[in-house]
């Protein structure tokens, strides 16, 4: 639907140099059901939803804060959107409009209270996933003292200013040897074949196994930083972290440090917490943590130093940890 609309919308410019709107694209739906009457098995409103898209889609673009819109691939992420006039939710089972059964859900989590659209996706590697928008009221965490810095380490993943040090999670690791092998073959596979199909999805699939895992442990890992601090502090840019550490630039990178500290946003949020982003340009690496000392350089190679002015033997990502709580929590009073 959105590609025969946007198809429709480039004729229009070429032939007129006129756009279209939403509305004008919605009375054309019908036309397009004639076309192609298996329109008529589903929903309308998933339909309109992605002519809504589309018409998104176009503003972003006239308002200069997008590309210009273009054409879904059939391989990627496929969805549809019902709105509340197009599902049925009793509390336990939800049905789509035309559809007889409920669907079949392996749930995730639960939730409460009454959701306002729900989105159905296929992924690249086949599986489908609903989604369900929900208002929701959420108890914030009694306020707590701790105050933590956080350091995206060279071996360790995440090294907090106290506490453990969480590792890179090697487990990953096996995968990325499979993925290697898969789209070597997928590489050889000759181009619109129903073998390349086959490995294109064994690759996706692959994907997924290395991005799911990767995605919960980072839930876990910004779950606990929130609930145990009341203040969390960390450089607010994955560049500094990927220039100074390949090893778990790698097990963040699926993910990456953005989607780190959009957890931590929303958490922080959620739970009534303060996250305290740093620039990513502070020098939280070669200041002296116990005098303040700035050294000229530190080396990727340099795990321990010692302060040649005070004399203070520092583990490097403790230190940097460290100065990027102090500096947080500094930047917060100023703001106070
Ligand atoms: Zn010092």
């Amino acid at each position: 639907m959105y590609n025969t609309a946007l198809a429709n919308r480039k004729r229009l410019y070429q032939e007129t140099g006129k756009g279209s709107t939403y509305n004008r694209d919605a009375k054309l739906l019908t036309e397009w059901k004639r076309e192609a009457p298996w329109l008529n098995e589903v929903s309308a409103v998933p339909l309109q939803q992605s002519l809504r898209h589309l018409q998104t889609a176009y503003r972003h673009f006239l308002e200069k804060r997008a590309a210009k819109p273009h054409f879904k691939r059939k391989d990627g992420t496929q969805s549809a959107v019902f709105m509340r006039n197009a599902f049925r939710w009793d509390g336990e089972e939800l049905r789509l409009a035309k559809m007889e059964k409920p669907l079949p859900i392996r749930w995730s989590r639960r939730f409460k209270g009454g959701p306002s659209s729900v989105t159905v996706t296929l992924d690249r590697a086949g599986r489908y996933h609903v989604s369900i928008l929900v208002d929701e009221e959420i108890e914030p965490l009694p306020p707590i003292e701790r105050t933590v810095g956080i350091d995206c380490g060279l071996i360790r993943a995440v090294v907090p200013s106290h506490g453990e040090p969480v590792d890179n999670p090697r487990y990953f690791e096996r995968n990325e040897h499979k993925l290697a092998i898969a789209q070597r073959r997928l590489a050889r596979k000759r181009k619109g074949s129903k073998n390349r199909e086959k490995a294109r999805l064994k690759v996706a699939r692959i994907h997924a196994r290395i991005a799911d895992p990767r995605r919960d442990w980072l839930h876990k890992l910004t779950t606990r930083l929130i609930r145990e601090n009341q203040v969390v502090c960390a450089e607010s840019l994955a560049v500094k972290a990927m220039v100074r550490n390949r090893a778990l630039a790698k097990a963040i990178h699926d993910v990456g440090w953005g989607e780190l500290i959009r957890q931590l946003s929303y958490k922080a949020k959620w739970y009534g917490r303060t996250l305290v982003e740093i620039d990513q340009w502070f020098p939280s690496s070669k200041l002296c943590h116990a005098c303040g000392h700035r050294m000229d350089r530190m080396p990727l190679s340099v795990r321990r130093w010692t302060c040649p002015k005070c004399g203070a033997v520092h583990d490097r990502d403790l230190n940097a940890a460290r100065n990027i709580e102090s500096e947080g929590l500094r930047l917060l009073k100023v703001s106070a």
